[in-house]
């Protein structure tokens, strides 16, 4: 029988999956020797027992567990359960990886009647002794009891209205003691200390599948199996008096990265109060000039955790009567403009490695650092300040609960939410947001955290705001009336809230970023390449470091206003000779756009993919366009009506596209080598070194490729022959049908390349029309038929299946294949993993997602061979 209780001396830090990360943690610091309250944890395989019995606990539990109570006890010299002497537990919840948060703990638990006046005895302090024995009833009666909290702090309201009072501060142990009798009437709450912890420890256990818990998983793709460890810890009191008090504290600051000890504390608070972000903290640098002794081994302690752990630390600490203790050490959450310093400066300190650095940042942290900020020379006057929870600037029209955000984010409007203090009920709302605003709480308020986390624009703490949510406005200090629906700008870098959209400037760079870039290039083998058809992009593409253009889309470079009807005659033509007509006008724009692309990729290759849409796209719809065009193309409308109905297909995306219209069409085909090949003289002409590849698109079967092959060569080599160069080119492939990848031997022997479009390759593969899909993929998630959206995140098992067959068998057919993706998963990190896995050249992704790509698959190349 497996051990499912181990005390806080018996495991450490590497024990995440058995005891959870808090729990390894807690025991890492029992070891190193920090002052922790002791105490035992029950393991993550005991919670998957308790669900796959029906959410029941085994039966042995209790037994092994009150052998080490018994332990906990005599080390801290008070009982469980004894009036005169008592010890009073923390149960709480951790799973493997950090989930701040989303799971329940509960405090003070083993008071009842007869222990909170012992307690009030034997401390002399009778205030605390009731207040926490109110605490303990309202966690214990919300967490377990399925009790609304709300309905407590309505009654404290009430009470306090009643009696003059308005801060907790001001009530007495009096005033505690009615409070708990009007408490007792709200839940039917057990009076013994054993049954309490049982209860906790179950309520913590079903926490896993609370739907906050649920949306933090599904977002983070953390698998529903792991389960969470339950840690019974002693307790220790922050609120017992002045001399008192609880913070939190990172190593170094959690929004910037700056090098500097960063945290906040409260005088006289439990450690809740600091994270539930319900009274604003202040810097714990007041500690310092307090309680200097305190503040020096806190100090201490931070910085030999940071060393210990080698990652910036994220740290919980209570005061009681003058003596620290530590309650909890995670690597901290942190801002992608964080994490890209703290990655870079660990090395320069030597703390870290390269490799190491370059795990330690998230694809989604580089994706926000690339995010837009206030235009500081557009922002208007300020109407509130608060604290600078998460950078960014985020503009939206304001919501006020999640629910809300939800709702009027569905059809793509931006959203400000605007709560008193967010907590972690609200993460579906907060995470529809563009930026979250809070009246209370610090930057280490749950709101911050998560925000930060998520790389969403915050500002917490911003106390001058008056909210109320059923008149759904927030007034300010200046008496400026916020209504539901105005939209406002936050600056999240600098804690404003102004009025109104304010224009950002782009995202910007840094040097550490570029730094931990040229890292990644050093470390990846993966090329990355981007989508781009027009010049802007492409540069774009090449500033943030692509190498080279790994799906250029002609079709796009048709939709222009100085083309599109070239581009309809051309579809609409009667002869061939009518046909040619506009494909000599269309040859014109072609070479001349592909040029601009092959001088900005000076030295690197493009791949230009032949025409590949449905041609009804290009063709008008309404009887007005119809009429319109047929003047400026001089056509009767009758003509171009019954073309386009005559062109109208029933399931365009398995219709008359890619390389099917080249079958029909060869021309068409002819004009596009041509423009290439031209545009390539020229470019060489005027002394840039361009690299055509021309990819064919939607093949199925070789003699497409062959029949292709042919029409591509005879244009190429007329070009080059009139002009007496030499061009350096390849002809390739889309792997984009399930036949082609299944037929991929026999494709191999005709190409230089293939690049597998996984949206078709996906499409087809699933039968799931992209077009379509909204109306039941929602669903299929919902419901756990799919695990994430295929069309997002490559389907490794199926898609990935069809993609390595390709690949291996090609392969041995012919050395030297260039193997690419150009689908959207081309950026997509968990598939860039599988590409690299694959043994792909490059990937292929839209611009703004090239450095993301470049750190996911130098993550890809190191992730490895770190865990090795
Ligand atoms: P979370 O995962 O949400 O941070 P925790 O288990 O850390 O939950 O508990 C929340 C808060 O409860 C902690 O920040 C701490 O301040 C307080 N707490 C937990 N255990 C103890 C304890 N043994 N003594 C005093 N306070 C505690
Ligand atoms: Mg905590
Ligand atoms: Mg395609």
């Amino acid at each position: 029988m497996a051990k499912r209780v181990y005390l806080f001396n018996e495991g450490g830090k590497d024990d995440r999956e058995l005891l959870g990360g808090k729990g390894a943690n807690l025991c890492e610091m029992t070891t190193l020797g920090l002052p922790v309250p002791f105490g035992f944890i029950i393991t993550t395989p005991t919670c998957r027992e308790f669900f796959e019995a029906g959410n029941q606990l085994p039966s042995l539990l209790e037994q092994e567990y009150r052998v080490a109570l018994d332990l906990v006890e005599k080390k801290m010299g008070a009982r469980f359960g004894d009036p005169e002497n008592p010890l009073l537990f923390s149960v709480r919840s951790g799973a493997s990886v950090s989930m701040p948060g989303m799971m329940n703990t509960i405090l003070n638990l083993g008071l009842n009647d007869e222990i909170a006046e012992g307690l009030a005895k034997k401390t002399d302090n009778a205030r605390f002794a009731y207040d926490s024995y109110r605490r303990f009833i309202q966690m214990f009666a919300d967490v377990v009891l399925g009790v609304d909290g709300k309905l407590f702090e309505h009654e404290i309201e009430k009470y306090k209205a009643a009696h003059n009072k308005v801060l907790d501060v001001d009530m007495t142990a009096e005033d505690w003691q009615s409070i708990i009798v009007i408490y007792k009437t709200l839940a039917n709450f057990p009076q013994d200390p054993f049954v309490q912890l049982k209860l906790a420890v179950e309520a913590v256990f079903l926490s896993w599948y609370t739907p906050r818990a649920n949306v933090y998983r599904e977002m983070n793709n953390i698998p529903d199996t792991l389960g969470t460890a339950v840690s019974v810890q002693a307790m220790v009191f922050g609120n017992f008096g002045d001399d008192s008090g609880s913070g939190v504290a990172f190593t170094r600051n959690p929004s910037t990265g700056e090098h500097a000890f960063f945290g906040e504390y409260l005088f006289n608070a439990a450690g809740e109060d600091v994270v539930a972000g319900t009274r604003t903290p202040l810097p714990v640098e007041a500690l310092n000039e307090r309680m200097p002794e305190v503040y020096k081994e806190l100090y201490a302690t931070q910085a030999l955790l940071e060393k210990h752990y080698r990652d910036m630390q994220d740290m919980e600490f209570t005061v009681q009567q003058g003596k620290f203790y530590m309650l909890q050490t995670r690597s901290g959450k942190r801002t992608g403009r964080a994490s890209i310093k703290i990655a870079v400066d660990m090395v320069n300190e030597g703390l870290i490695t390269e490799s190491e650095a370059l795990m330690r940042v998230s694809p989604e942290h580089v994706e926000a650092f690339l995010h837009p900020m206030v235009d500081p020379a557009a922002k208007t006057s300020i109407v509130a300040n608060g604290l600078p929870a998460s950078p960014g600037g985020a503009t939206g029209s304001v919501v006020f609960s999640a629910e809300e955000a939800v709702e009027v984010a569905r059809d793509g409007t931006a959203v400000v939410l605007v709560r008193r203090e967010t907590t972690p009920e609200d993460i579906h709302g907060m995470k529809v947001a563009e930026g979250i605003l809070t009246e209370l709480g610090g930057m280490t308020s749950h709101a911050a955290v998560v925000a930060r986390g998520m790389g969403v624009c915050a500002i917490t703490g911003c106390g001058s705001l008056t909210i109320n949510y059923q008149q759904g406005t927030a007034v300010t200090a200046e008496g400026v009336v916020i209504k539901r629906g105005d939209i406002i700008t936050l600056d999240g870098t600098a804690g404003e809230v102004m009025l109104g959209d304010i224009p950002k400037t782009e995202a910007s760079s840094s040097d550490d970023f570029q730094i931990l870039l040229s890292w990644a290039d050093k470390h990846r083998k993966l090329k990355v390449r981007a989508n781009a058809e027009t010049p802007e992009d492409a540069a774009k593409a090449r500033e943030l470091g692509a190498e080279g253009i790994g799906l250029c889309r002609t079709e796009h470079m048709f939709f222009a206003a100085d083309r599109i009807d070239k581009m309809r005659g051309m579809i609409l033509s009667e002869t061939k000779e009518e046909r040619l007509k506009y494909l000599d006008m269309l040859f014109e724009f072609q070479r001349d756009d592909i040029l601009e692309l092959f001088k900005v990729m000076d030295g690197l290759p493009v791949t230009v993919r032949l025409l590949d849409p449905p041609l009804h796209e290009f063709l008008p719809h309404t009887p007005e366009e119809m009429s319109a065009l047929a003047k400026r193309i001089g056509k009767p409308v009758e003509t171009i009506k019954a073309m386009t109905e005559n062109l109208h297909e029933v399931n365009p995306m398995l219709g008359f596209r890619g390389c099917r219209l080249s079958v029909v069409y060869p021309e068409i085909t002819e004009m596009q080598v041509r423009a290439i090949i031209s545009a390539a003289v020229d470019a060489t002409e005027q002394g840039y070194r361009p690299f055509p590849e021309i990819m064919i698109p939607l093949v199925v079967n070789v003699r497409e490729i062959r029949m292709l092959n042919e029409i591509i060569d005879k244009g190429i080599q007329e070009v080059l022959k009139e002009k007496a160069i030499s061009i350096p080119y390849k002809v390739g492939t889309m792997m984009e049908t399930p036949r082609a990848c299944l037929g991929a031997d026999r494709l191999a022997g005709e190409v230089e390349f293939m690049s597998f479009g996984t949206n078709d390759l996906t499409q087809m593969t699933y039968g799931f029309s992209r077009d379509d899909v909204g109306k039941f993929l929602p669903q299929y998630l919902d419901k756990k038929l799919v695990e994430s959206d295929p069309f997002v995140s490559l389907d490794q098992r199926a898609v990935g299946k069809l993609m390595e067959m390709a690949v291996t068998e090609s392969r041995g057919r012919k050395k030297g294949i260039k193997y690419g993706i150009c689908g959207e998963h081309g950026g997509d990190p968990r598939s860039i993993q599988f590409c690299h896995d694959l043994g792909l050249d490059y990937v292929s992704c839209s611009p703004f997602r090239v450095p993301v790509a470049r750190i996911a698959a130098a993550q890809a190349n190191v992730g490895g061979a770190l865990s090795d």
